[in-house]
């Protein structure tokens, strides 16, 4: 039986967390009807999570991190899926209750998978991957309660950071002024390259959370939670919308009901998980044709397999910056 690479997690005596490279064999891979060669995946907070166990993200031992997955299907008992296929996988629990991404080889259910559109490359699809789809997903919440770039200027916190650039960009694209929020002020050209209009640190989101605050934005897409969304939605602008996407910075939220009921503010979570694969399909052809691809280039390196787990390590800490692609085999 032929062995291949993969990110092992697993835990110690004491319920630490241990991440290794390693090697599995077809054997350890888990139910489903279709066979993947993975080509590339990602490394995203949650993978972070997974591997320093910081949250309880992962609830099956041992595990292989990895939320994000572009693949070759290399076997399949699922009519709509053949070998020679070319997919994107993200989310549905890879990573936290199935084997994820960062490993050759997959065995999956083929309702999890999405046909990478054919002007998308496996490395253009993992530049956006989990993030990309969040942040489209969050646009198009915005775009349903009728926001638009003439409401105003949206902020965008966490930016320096993968969802954070993304939606930076993203939103720029569409014609928002943005405002980005980041605690890496070294950060500010690249984000400016990214489009935003305006760079500006963390300062006026410290400190005790006031009802109400001056009206700043029309919209916001925020990776930290916390008290900087609190502070965020005490900032909107009457029938403002808050897209809660991250947890960065924890998962409490001290906020006041103030924005909501004095200025008819609204706050919309997106769940990038389980968004359901119609869905998907059109996000990732809408990507496919508007993504500027110069910029997602811009704001990605690649690294191998091994250097995953440092990466994620890293991630968590708000040391990476932009999107990290974790190259599998050739792409
Ligand atoms: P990154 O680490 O790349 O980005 C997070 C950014 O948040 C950091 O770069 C930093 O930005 C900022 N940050 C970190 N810690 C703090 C802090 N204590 N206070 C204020 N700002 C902080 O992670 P990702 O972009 O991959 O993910 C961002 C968040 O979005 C995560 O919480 C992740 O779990 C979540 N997420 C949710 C999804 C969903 O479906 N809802 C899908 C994908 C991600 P800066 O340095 O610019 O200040």
């Amino acid at each position: 039986m032929t062995d291949f690479a993969a990110v092992l997690l697993d835990r110690d005596g004491d319920g630490r967390t241990e991440a290794r490279f390693g090697r599995l064999v077809e054997a350890d891979l888990m139910d489903g009807n279709v066979t993947l060669a993975v080509r590339a995946s990602a490394v995203n907070f949650k993978d972070g999570l997974a591997v320093t166990g910081r949250l309880p993200v992962v609830r099956r031992w041992p595990m292989v991190p990895g939320v994000d997955v572009a693949a070759t299907v290399t076997g399949s008992d699922d009519p709509r899926w053949q070998p020679g296929d070319e997919v994107i996988l993200t989310g549905w629990g890879i990573g936290e209750t199935h084997l994820g991404g960062w490993s050759e080889r997959m065995r999956v259910s083929g309702d999890w998978l999405v046909r990478r559109p054919a002007t998308l490359s496996p490395v253009e699809a993992m530049a956006l991957g989990t993030a990309g789809l969040t942040v489209a997903e969050g646009l198009d919440r915005l775009h349903r309660l009728g926001l638009t770039p003439a409401d105003g200027p949206v902020v965008v916190t966490g930016a320096a950071g993968g969802v954070g650039s993304l939606a930076v960009m993203l939103l720029a694209q569409e014609g928002w002024s943005v405002t980005a929020v980041t605690g890496r002020p070294e950060e500010t050209e690249r984000l400016q390259r990214l489009g935003a209009s305006e760079v500006i640190g963390r300062e006026p989101f410290a400190g005790a959370v006031k009802p109400l605050a001056r009206e700043r934005w029309a919209a916001a897409l925020d990776t930290v939670g916390s008290t900087m969304l609190a502070h965020v939605l005490s900032m909107l602008k009457p029938g403002g919308v808050a897209i809660a996407c991250g947890n960065a910075a924890g998962m409490d939220l001290p906020a006041s009901v103030a924005s909501f009921i004095l200025r008819g503010v609204s706050l919309v979570g997106v769940d990038s998980v389980r968004i359901p694969t119609a869905r998907r399909e059109e996000i990732w052809n809408r990507l496919a044709d508007s993504v500027d691809r110069h910029r997602l280039a811009a704001m990605t390196r690649v690294i191998g397999l091994p250097d995953a787990i440092d990466a994620a390590r890293r991630i968590v800490d708000g040391g990476i910056a932009g999107r990290t692609l974790v190259a599998v085999r050739d792409f």
